[in-house]
């Protein structure tokens, strides 16, 4: 199955986050990496390690936990050796949880400048930083730009306002020597996060963590998402990115992986299932067909294109350049396995004739 990739990536300057097993590289040509952040109390140290977990099982590179507290900066102290990716410590409000997140070994930080304002505090963070070789991500999120900004803009949150807060951070980080920086510039609109960045990337080399904050609940936060994040990515822009949705975690994981398949910047790891929308010309019942196929494949490592098709318009072509497919027609499929069209199969039998195939192909192999 080819990969074809949207286009070439914008150059940008390499910042490696550390782990022991699995160190991720954001920027410099590296593949763009997916993140996520937990949601239980990073204190809780089982269940926080729990959520980490399935989110690396579900696709993220990279996780966040927040560090708001003593409590959680002592969570995080034993996560850290634990964590199969490396952490990355959110911190807003109190440089000192930035510091305490250092303490405890994270692989890099988060600070929003819009909250930690004091230079003093940030030089301070910054160099610890720099003296343990630990990369920050400078996060400016639209709905907490620094009040003196928001100002400055006419009171509104604008492209300008934002990459100017980012930049305003960076002269801090520049003044003790720390370059080590990711940067996002977060917006609830879409087109507003989407000029952020357009703008920003042509101020900077630093790599850029691609985001629509507050993108909200399915299925809108994942449409608010994709528009945002998938229009950049196709621009060039984007090294490291996250789906903010008000759901489980493990759903911005997918996504965020689905997305960097989908558009050939990640290799697949699962089955791309390709199906029709079915219509009133279909043959069977192609929506049920292929939840049973999505289901069958669901938790299958299988980097195969399968496709289920509902009739001859378009199911011979797709089934045929898929590696498994059915092109259906008369209440039975035709199935294709690497393009060859070897069987006709009952409407009931295709999901398990497919499932053989697949497991067939991943044994043997079958050459196109
Ligand atoms: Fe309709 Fe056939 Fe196209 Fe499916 S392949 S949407 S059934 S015309």
């Amino acid at each position: 199955m080819e990969v074809r990739s949207t286009t070439d990536r914008r150059a940008t300057r390499a910042v490696t986050l550390s782990h022991p097993r699995s160190p991720v590289t954001v920027g410099g040509g590296a593949p763009v990496s997916v993140q996520s952040m937990t949601t239980t109390k990073t204190a809780d140290v089982d269940g926080t390690l729990q959520q980490i977990y399935a989110l690396a099982a579900a696709g993220a590179d990279i996780v966040r936990c927040t560090c708001n507290d003593a409590d959680a900066a002592a969570g995080l102290a034993r996560i850290v050796p634990r964590s199969p990716v490396p952490l990355v410590a959110d911190i807003h409000h109190n440089h000192r949880m930035g510091l305490a997140a250092l303490e405890a070994g994270v692989a890099c930080l988060r600070l929003n400048p819009g909250n930690i304002r004091r230079p003093e505090h940030i030089k301070a963070v910054a160099s610890e930083a720099r003296d343990r070789g630990v990369p920050i991500r400078i996060g400016v999120n639209g709905g907490s730009l620094d009040p003196a900004l928001y100002r400055k803009y006419g009171d509104e949150v604008t492209p300008e306002a934002m990459v100017e807060s980012a930049k305003v951070e960076m002269a801090h980080f520049d003044e003790v020597g720390f370059h080590d920086v990711k940067i996002s510039v977060k917006a609830s609109s879409v087109p507003l996060m989407i000029d952020a960045y357009r703008l920003l990337s042509e101020e900077t080399d630093a790599p850029l963590h691609l985001g629509v904050t507050e993108a909200g609940p399915l299925p809108g936060g994942l449409v608010k998402s994709t528009a945002g994040i998938g229009t950049l990515l196709a621009e060039g822009i984007g090294d490291t990115i996250r789906y903010s949705l008000t759901a489980d975690p493990v759903e911005e994981a997918k996504a965020g992986r689905l997305l960097l398949e989908a558009m050939g910047l990640r290799e697949r790891t699962n089955v791309d299932l390709i199906a029709c929308p079915s219509c009133g010309r279909a043959e069977i019942d192609v929506i049920e067909v292929a939840r049973q196929a999505q289901e069958a494949f669901a938790d299958r490592e299988i980097p195969l294109q399968v496709a289920v098709m509902g009739c001859v318009v378009n199911g011979p072509g797709e089934a045929r350049d898929a590696d498994l497919g059915i092109a259906a027609g008369n209440k039975r499929g035709h199935l294709f396995v690497k393009g060859q069209n070897i069987a006709v199969v009952p409407e009931d039998e295709m999901v398990g004739s497919l499932v053989e195939w697949a497991d067939y192909i991943v044994e043997h192999g079958v050459e196109a």
